[in-house]
């Protein structure tokens, strides 16, 4: 394991499956003083959601369907992205079921906390952690590479 340092004012990409919009735009509202000082990025339709209700800016990746769901997992493996709110549903199938399963385990790759719920996504946002730099174990890849040459 390395240290990476996640900055003060986090990278937070949102995504909600249709029937979770709505959860995540309440949420969201809630914490739209606290949300207004990070960078937040989400899946295209949650993106115009969540720009709407919040009147904050929100980097649009594809829509989740698309490839959006992908398009985030890179930004984790590259790092480029601190904190995950994935209001995914429990009750309905996804034709992308294999993207959300990916993303879910690249977060737990990459040690990127990740919230699956409102209760979930209130503790986290609540945390202190939110100002502060915080120093996050994270795989070490160049040893993880080492390991791996011929
Ligand atoms: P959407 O994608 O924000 O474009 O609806 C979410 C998803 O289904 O992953």
């Amino acid at each position: 394991m390395i240290r990476a340092t996640l900055p003060r004012r986090k990278r937070i990409a949102l995504v909600a499956h249709d029937a979770q919009k709505p959860a995540l735009n309440e949420w969201a509202l809630r914490h739209q003083t606290e949300l207004a000082k990070h960078e937040l990025l989400a899946t295209g339709t949650t993106a115009v959601h969540l720009g709407k209700a919040l009147g904050l800016p929100v980097h649009a990746f594809l829509s989740g369907p698309m490839g959006g769901d992908q398009q985030i997992g890179a930004r984790i493996a590259e790092s480029t992205i601190d904190v995950l709110i994935f209001f995914w549903d429990p009750l309905a199938q996804m034709p992308h079921d294999p993207d959300v399963k990916a993303l879910l385990r690249i977060a737990a790759v990459w040690n990127v906390p990740v919230a699956c719920n409102s209760a979930s996504a209130d503790f986290l946002l609540s945390s202190p952690l939110m100002s502060e730099a915080y120093e996050r174990d994270q795989l070490d890849y160049a040893a993880y590479q080492a390991s791996r040459a011929p």
